[in-house]
């Protein structure tokens, strides 16, 4: 078995969080053995960020989209932008999107609008979609089953995944992936590690949304997650999975690079 060599299917890393040093985060991220990653746009400003960062960093992909709490605030032209965005070579997926009922930063039919946009997008260019979900399971699971009622199975992620078993299960009868973050090491998350346990192994990814949801043992000790810390999560994994860190980094990976069709 060879050095595990994990991706980090979705961070932020044109947060102004990491403003001061990315360099030294995509550093660590290499010595960690996060070889790969996904930086995630929320808006078009992001998107474009994203891009550039993936265009003069080899083992870097973007995202691009507008995310459902920020939908209100684009402006008319934004989404002819993304959808030009979208062709581009390192654009590896359509997000994120999604709905919130958590917070209430846009109107929800306006997320909803934005949701079907990124939808027929992702199918446009054939590209994976990234999906979150917050308080709106039953509206995703509504919005997607149509979809697929239409078009037939989807490629993309639930990611930051915190729901239960059923809808992880309806999620890959879609087409999707499960894409789990520091969440999974909390000390309250039980029945999430319940669901990670038993799900098919070739349709798990692992996250770290960074800048957000530090994963134990740093939650607490440290305030900005980074791909680096991807690590925990994993290990988490490896326990509920009862395999070595390095065959999850082998599974978890082929998982990445099939979905997003990375090298
Ligand atoms: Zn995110």
């Amino acid at each position: 078995m060879g050095i595990a060599s994990w991706v980090d299917t979705h961070g932020h890393l044109t947060d102004e969080a990491f403003a001061d040093d990315v360099a030294g985060v995509l550093a660590r991220a290499q010595a960690a053995g996060v070889s790969r990653l996904l930086s995630i746009g929320t808006t078009l400003g992001s998107s474009r960020a994203c891009l550039e960062l993936a265009e003069r960093t080899p083992g870097v992909w973007a995202s691009v989209g507008i995310h459902p709490n920020h939908a209100a605030e684009a402006q008319t032209d934004d989404w002819a932008h993304i959808v030009a965005l979208a062709d581009h070579p390192k654009a590896a997926a359509i997000g994120e999107t999604g709905l919130d009922r958590h917070w209430d930063f846009t109107p929800f039919p306006v997320q909803e609008d934005y949701f079907a946009r990124h939808l027929w997008l992702a199918r446009k260019v054939h590209k994976p979609i990234v999906i979150h979900c917050r308080e709106a399971e039953a509206d995703i699971l509504r919005m997607l089953m149509a979809d697929h009622q239409t078009h037939g199975p989807i490629l993309g992620v639930m990611h930051s995944f915190t729901g239960g078993l059923s809808l992880a299960e309806a999620a890959l009868r879609l087409g999707l992936y499960v894409s789990f973050a520091g969440m999974l090491t909390y000390k309250n998350a039980a029945d999430l590690r319940e669901v990670a346990a038993r799900l098919p192994r070739d349709r798990v990814l692992l996250e770290t949304d960074c800048p957000y949801l530090v994963p134990v043992p740093l939650r607490g000790a440290v305030k900005r997650n980074e791909p680096a810390h991807l690590i925990h999560t994993a290990a988490c994994l490896a326990s509920l999975w009862h395999m070595t860190p390095e065959a999850v980094a082998e599974q978890t990976t082929a998982n990445a690079c099939r979905l997003f069709r990375l090298p």
